[in-house]
């Protein structure tokens, strides 16, 4: 089936779709993005994702293209004519196409795009393997916090990490503090089994998996704290993991080359990727989400 994407107010055939040379995203990255997962044909936690696109918007003091409800109308279209049950919605807004200039131009509506693309979960084998990871210093901005379109030090660190035949880079400050992997949050856990993972401030995105995760771990009574840990802790935790949209809860089995615990998941990083799981299957909860998207089309 061709796949259908939304560029400014038309659905357009993906291979046909495309944005002005004078978008500021395309020569500024003056713009922002969301990555929402789709379960059986629902975006999970469509709102917080929402509120943190938002939040970004207004942060580069970009307006707000439409109301929320007409951007979840255009998802769920561009859902719909892909007919997509699972795998993620991409969103992007730009500040807009104007005359190439530094400044913020006056006139310029900002641009819209929405993709939709398809993924299978998480093989059981590479669950059960896990993923590694490199560690590499992090030459980011200091508004990580902020999910803007500039990815060029995430992608430099993801090729390293690819090269290296690791999954993920952890990128890390000066004074070797972990702040984050290139697109996903990094979380460890202690020999004495304290979860740890980096508090959500400037110095990285604050992920929606991430924070639907804290709320699981509250319920489930897991010992928890919320600050940096180094790449010295890391090597020497018990378990590690990442969480992201796409990657929900992965376990960390190696960084920089060196097991980490036994070297397999940890059984706590399993029992909070079923948390995640049963979390987003409850979200989709008993209806058919494809259903949903129809009707809401
Ligand atoms: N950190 C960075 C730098 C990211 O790009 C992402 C993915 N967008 C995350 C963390 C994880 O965020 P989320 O759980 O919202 O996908």
């Amino acid at each position: 089936m061709p796949r259908t994407a939304y560029v400014n107010g038309r659905y357009l055939p993906h291979a046909k779709a495309a944005v002005h040379i004078e978008d500021r995203g395309y020569q500024f990255a003056d713009g922002v993005y969301e990555v929402v997962p789709v379960h059986r044909g629902i975006l999970v936690d469509e709102e917080l994702h929402l509120d943190r696109l938002e939040r970004s918007l207004g942060e580069l003091r970009i307006a707000m293209p439409m109301r929320r409800e007409a951007l979840k109308l255009i998802s769920r279209q561009v859902m719909r004519r892909n007919q997509l049950s699972n795998g993620f919605l991409y969103m992007q807004i730009t500040r807009g196409v104007a005359p190439r200039d530094h400044k913020f131009p006056t006139a310029a509506k900002p641009a819209v795009v929405m993709t939709v693309r398809q993924m299978k979960p998480a093989s059981p084998e590479k669950l059960e393997k896990g993923v590694s990871v490199i560690t590499v210093p992090d030459i980011r901005w200091a508004r990580r916090d902020i999910k803007s379109v500039s990815l060029l030090p995430n992608c430099l660190a993801k090729q390293q990490a690819h090269e290296a035949g690791a999954m993920e880079a952890w990128m890390v400050e000066a004074d070797g503090r972990v702040t984050e992997g290139t697109s996903t949050n990094a979380w460890i856990v202690t020999q004495d089994n304290v979860l740890v993972t980096r508090n959500a401030n400037q110095d990285i995105l604050n992920g929606i998996t991430r924070m639907a995760l804290l709320d699981r771990i509250a319920e489930e009574g897991v010992t928890f704290e919320e600050r940096a840990f180094t790449v010295e802790e890391a090597r020497a935790a018990k378990e590690a993991f990442i969480t992201s949209s796409t990657n929900y809860v992965m376990p960390v089995t190696a960084i920089d080359g060196k097991p980490v615990g036994n070297g397999h998941p940890g059984i706590l990083t399993m029992k909070l990727r079923e948390a995640y799981v049963s979390h987003i299957e409850g979200a989709a909860g008993g209806a058919s989400g494809a259903e949903e998207a129809k009707t809401a089309a």
